[in-house]
């Protein structure tokens, strides 16, 4: 789910970015939206400091690609607000799963998007 690359991903502009972003009322809608913009941020915050991304031996091809930053998950961000004591370990459960019921119900990816 993400959560093994917490330091790819939650650079400070990140975090101080989901701490402005994130409100106890935000709607699952408005979560998706905040995702998208805190990949901004961590791409904008990737570039600014040249840090290159991963490189993997291709099996198919035998030669180096470059392994693409996905966008940030709901679940990752809920779990960096957990992490950032944002929000109680109750609160991520509960949270975490009523977003797995609404992932569920509207097909959407891991980062919000349809399928
Ligand atoms: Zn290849």
């Amino acid at each position: 789910m993400g959560h093994g690359n917490l330091k790819k991903i939650w650079y400070s502009p990140v975090v101080s970015r989901l701490k402005k972003e994130w409100n106890s009322e935000i709607s699952w809608d408005e979560f998706i939206v905040m995702c998208g913009k805190l990949t901004k941020t961590r791409n904008s915050y990737r570039k600014r400091n040249n840090i290159p991304n991963e490189m993997y031996r291709c099996p198919k091809c035998k030669s180096e690609h470059e392994v693409k930053l996905e966008l940030i998950t709901v679940g990752s961000a809920l779990y960096a607000l957990m992490n950032e004591c944002v929000i109680s370990y109750d609160e991520y459960e509960d949270r975490h799963k009523s977003w797995t019921k609404y992932q569920r119900k509207h097909k959407l990816k891991a980062n919000g998007q349809p399928k």
